[in-house]
C-alpha cells in the first residue's frame, strides 16, 4: 500500500482564497480596505470554502487501494511518513507551493492542476514533476493500468517534466465522485452567500469545457478545453442521491463553466429531478443566453435557488475589446427578472479595470448593477492570467510582481486610463453602492421572507 499526503497550502490571508474557481487558478475575494469590505472579507471567508474537485477525485481514485491523506498543514505528522506528495497548484498560493516544494525537497512531489502545466519552469524542481493538464485522468489511468506501484511512480521522477501526455482522455462517467465524505469530516463544505441554510453545500461537476469567445482572458477553457464533455444525467443523478445519503445534505453547487450550455442535457436534467422528487437545492453558473422561458421554471421547480451570471461591464466598446460574448441589455434585464420572478436569486458578476475601462465606464457598470434586478452582484478586477491571449498582450506591462496577487481583486497591470488605488477605491464603492442601500436591504429581506413561505411550484409535464 503506497502512502499519499495531499498538501493543499494557502497563504495566510484575512480572506477567501479558494483554488477551484477561475478554472483552477483561484481566487482570492479580497473586498477591500474599508470597513463594510472588511465585514464582507469577513463574512465570505467564513461562509464560503471548498477544495478542487479535481483532487478530491483523485483522492478517490487512490483510496481503492492505497492511504491518502489530506492536509493544509506544512507541519502534518503523516508528511514525512509518506512515499508521495501530491500537490495541488494555483495562482493565488503559487508562491507559497513553491516554497513548500522547497522545504519539502527530500520528499517526491506530483504537482497538479493547470497553472503548473502553465507555469511548468517554476514547479519543476528536483523532487518534482508535473502532471500536465488533467490530473485526474492521469491517476485513473494509472490506476487503470495497473501502474499504481513504488517502482513505476519513482521511475516517473527521472523525467524530471511534464507527465501525462500518453494517457487519453477518460469518459466522465467513468470518474469516481470526489472524496467528498472524508474532507467534510475534517474541513467545511460550504456555500451560504447570504443563505440561512447552513447544510453542507456538495460540489457536483456535470460538464466540462466551454466554447465561448471570451477564452481570450478566461481560463477555463484552457483548464476543461473548448469542446463541452458531459456526464451521462443518470450518472449525476446517481451522485446527487449517494450525497444525500451519505452527508444527509440536499444542497448541491454545479462547478460547470456553463451550467445549461446543452439545453437537451439540461432539461432531461431538471425533468429527471423533480419525476424523482429528490427535493434538492442547488447553485449554478451560466450565460444569459442559456436561460430562457421554458428552462427558468423547469429550473426552478428542480431545485435552482441561486444563479451567477457574467455581464461583465454595461459599455459594449468594452466588451467588444475584450471578445466577450453577451446578449442586448433588454434581454439581460428581462432574464433576469424571469429568474427572480420564478424565485431564483441571481449574481450578476462584473469586472472592473478592462482594458478600455475609464472611471466613467466603470461608474455606469455600477449603476448598471443596481438597476439590473438581481439580488446580488460581483466586482472583480481584469486579469491577464498566464496562459490566456490576453496575457500575450500585456505581459510587457505587468506591474504584479507576485502571482499570489493575481487573485482577480488587484490591478496587475499598468493600466492606461486607471491607476491600481483608483481600482481599489472603484472596487470597494461598487460592493458599497450595490449593498449599502435601502433598497437593495429591503429586497434581501423580503426575499427571505418571501423564500420562507412561498412554496416552489409544481410543473406538469404531461
Ligand atoms: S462563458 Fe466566457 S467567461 Fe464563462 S467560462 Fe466560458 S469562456 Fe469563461
Amino acid at each position: 500500500m503506497i502512502k499519499f499526503v495531499i498538501l493543499d497550502v494557502y497563504p495566510n490571508k484575512k480572506h477567501r482564497l479558494i483554488k477551484d474557481t477561475a478554472g483552477g487558478y483561484g481566487t482570492g475575494n479580497d473586498f477591500g480596505n474599508t470597513f463594510f469590505s472588511k465585514l464582507l472579507n469577513i463574512y465570505v471567508d467564513t461562509n464560503i470554502g471548498m477544495p478542487s474537485i479535481e483532487i478530491m477525485i483523485i483522492s478517490s481514485i487512490l483510496k481503492k487501494n492505497h492511504k491518502v491523506h489530506y492536509t493544509r498543514d506544512l507541519n502534518d505528522k503523516e508528511i514525512e511518513d509518506c512515499d508521495f506528495i501530491i500537490l495541488p497548484s494555483s495562482i493565488i498560493a503559487h508562491e507559497t507551493e513553491i516554497d513548500t516544494i522547497f522545504k519539502l525537497k527530500h520528499k517526491r512531489i506530483f504537482v497538479t492542476g493547470i497553472f503548473a502545466t502553465t507555469k511548468k519552469e517554476k514547479y519543476l524542481v528536483e523532487n518534482s514533476i508535473v502532471v500536465k493538464n488533467e490530473s485526474d485522468t492521469f491517476f485513473y489511468n494509472l490506476e487503470k493500468t495497473n501502474n499504481l506501484n513504488l517502482n513505476f511512480l519513482n521511475r516517473l521522477f527521472d523525467k524530471k517534466d511534464l507527465i501525462n501526455d500518453y494517457y487519453s482522455s477518460v469518459e466522465l462517467d467513468d470518474f469516481p465522485y470526489p472524496d467528498w465524505a472524508d474532507y467534510a469530516k475534517k474541513f467545511p463544505l460550504r456555500n451560504d452567500f447570504f443563505s440561512l441554510n447552513q447544510k453542507i453545500a456538495v460540489p457536483l461537476l456535470g460538464t466540462r469545457g466551454c466554447p465561448y469567445s471570451c477564452f481570450f482572458y478566461c481560463t477555463y477553457p484552457l483548464q476543461q478545453g473548448r469542446k463541452v464533455r458531459a456526464r451521462s444525467v443518470e450518472n449525476i443523478i446517481e451522485e446527487i442521491k449517494y450525497w444525500k445519503k451519505v452527508l444527509k445534505t440536499n444542497k448541491f453547487v454545479f462547478r460547470d463553466p456553463v451550467f445549461s450550455i446543452n439545453r437537451k442535457h439540461t432539461i432531461e436534467f431538471c425533468k429527471k429531478v423533480i419525476e424523482e422528487k429528490l427535493d434538492i437545492t442547488f447553485m449554478v453558473e451560466t450565460h444569459l443566453n442559456n436561460l430562457d422561458d421554458e428552462m427558468i421554471p423547469l429550473l426552478r421547480e428542480a431545485g435552482l435557488e441561486l444563479v451567477y451570471v457574467g455581464v461583465e461591464s454595461s459599455s459594449h466598446f468594452v466588451l467588444k475589446d475584450m471578445k466577450r460574448f453577451t446578449v442586448q441589455h433588454d434581454k439581460q434585464f428581462q432574464v433576469i427578472k424571469n429568474c427572480e420572478d420564478a424565485g431564483i436569486k441571481v449574481k450578476t458578476m462584473f469586472i472592473i479595470g478592462n482594458p478600455e475601462d475609464n472611471r466613467d465606464t466603470i461608474i455606469q457598470s455600477i449603476e448598471y448593477a443596481k438597476y439590473l434586478p438581481s439580488l446580488y452582484s460581483q466586482f472583480s478586477v481584469f486579469t491577464p492570467y498566464p496562459g490566456t491571449p490576453a496575457y500575450g498582450e500585456f505581459k510587457d506591462i505587468i506591474t504584479e510582481t507576485k502571482l499570489e496577487n493575481f487573485n482577480q481583486y488587484n490591478l496587475t497591470f499598468k493600466h492606461k486610463n486607471l491607476s491600481k488605488k483608483n481600482i481599489s477605491d472603484l472596487k470597494s464603492l461598487a460592493y458599497f453602492k450595490f449593498y449599502f442601500n435601502l433598497k437593495k436591504i429591503f429586497q434581501i429581506i423580503k426575499y427571505f421572507l418571501k423564500s420562507k413561505y412561498v412554496k416552489r411550484k409544481v410543473l406538469n409535464f404531461n
